[in-house]
């Protein structure tokens, strides 16, 4: 809270690369360390007017902000028990006044040495949730995260009052694929139709590897008839142009089941999904590359296999 201390940190953290943010008070600061695009690293003074910087400390630790704030606390008060309490209110060091500009450099470069390992850590937990939801092959999401995809999504149009449909698509005679070219080049066609199947589809639906060469795909706020236009786009979008892969020219059609939540009131996702499979085998059966649309009796509440 000293304007000319304030003035001086900052010039010396300029000088060593930093930007700095100033606050004059604790709440002033508090309010700067809560906005989402916070500073990475904090040095407070502990006796401030309002909000100490020990409340400070306390009021970020207790908020678990993300990423982690490195707090300093930069204090005349001395004494053992105040260094254990600064720490216990959750400052990550302390510096005690007067300090020495060499010592603050060091315990910055401590502090940004944390911070940095934190910033690695939150990257590679980010990359297991993504790797947890995704399908490694396609890049689509996997069954598991495909099927809460849906639970999402009926839940929200319940309470919107509004519709989701869904598609299971089912690539026609793909063992062929394989059996003709192998399993590598199998592998290649399901990538290059994951991204056919996205880019028909708008932004936020989502598409999903139900199975081997099933693909699951929800479209939320959508009718029967905003669907079937989807789907159809998405037929042609995936037989329209042979893929291609090492020379060869795989030409490949899609069969897809439809079904819409409107066909029930309390719409559940095994029974949905059930539908949009009942309508995929009729596809299959009245001779692929074709759509049909699940009716009243192919909601049926699932029976688990035993
Ligand atoms: P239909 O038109 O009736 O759907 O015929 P189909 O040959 O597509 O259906 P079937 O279920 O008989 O065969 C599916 C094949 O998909 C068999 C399996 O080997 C292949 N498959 C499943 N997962 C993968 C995968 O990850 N990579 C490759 N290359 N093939 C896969
Ligand atoms: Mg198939
Ligand atoms: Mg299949």
């Amino acid at each position: 809270d000293d304007a000319d201390y304030r003035r001086l940190l900052q010039m010396f953290l300029e000088t060593l690369g930093h930007e700095a943010v100033l606050a004059g008070d604790g709440s002033h600061a508090l309010k700067i360390l809560q906005e989402p695009d916070a500073p990475a690293l904090a040095i407070l003074d502990w006796t401030m007017p309002e909000i100490d910087g020990i409340q400070v400390c306390r009021a970020i630790r207790e908020a678990r902000k993300e990423p982690y704030i490195y707090l300093i606390l930069l204090t005349a008060k001395a004494l053992k028990k105040d260094i254990i309490q600064g720490l216990e209110a959750g400052a990550d060091d302390y510096i005690i006044k007067p300090f020495d500009f060499a010592e603050l450099q060091a315990r910055l470069g401590s502090g940004v040495r944390i911070l940095e390992k934190h910033a690695q850590l939150a990257a590679a937990r980010e990359e297991l949730r993504v790797q947890a939801l995704h399908d490694s092959l396609t890049g689509a999401l996997n069954h598991g995260a495909i099927l809460d995809a849906l639970r999402v999504e009926l839940d929200r149009a319940r309470r919107h009052k509004t519709e989701v449909s869904v598609i299971m698509a089912d690539l026609d005679h793909f063992k062929k694929i394989n059996d003709v070219h192998g399993h590598l080049v199998g592998d290649e066609v399901l990538r290059t139709v994951t991204q056919r199947i996205r880019a028909s589809v708008r932004a936020y639906d989502s598409v999903g590897r139900y199975g081997g060469e099933e693909f699951l795909i929800i479209l939320p706020d959508c009718d029967v008839s905003g669907c079937l236009n989807q789907a159809e786009r998405m037929r042609v979008s995936l037989s329209k142009e042979p893929i291609e892969f090492q020379q060869i020219k795989i030409p490949i059609t899609i069969s897809l089941g439809l079904a819409a939540s409107a066909h029930l009131d309390l719409a559940d996702t095994s029974v949905l999904v059930g539908a949009a499979d009942a309508a995929l085998y009729r596809a299959k059966e009245n001779g692929r590359n074709r759509i049909e649309v699940a009716a009243s009796a192919d909601f049926k509440a699932q029976t688990p296999s035993a």
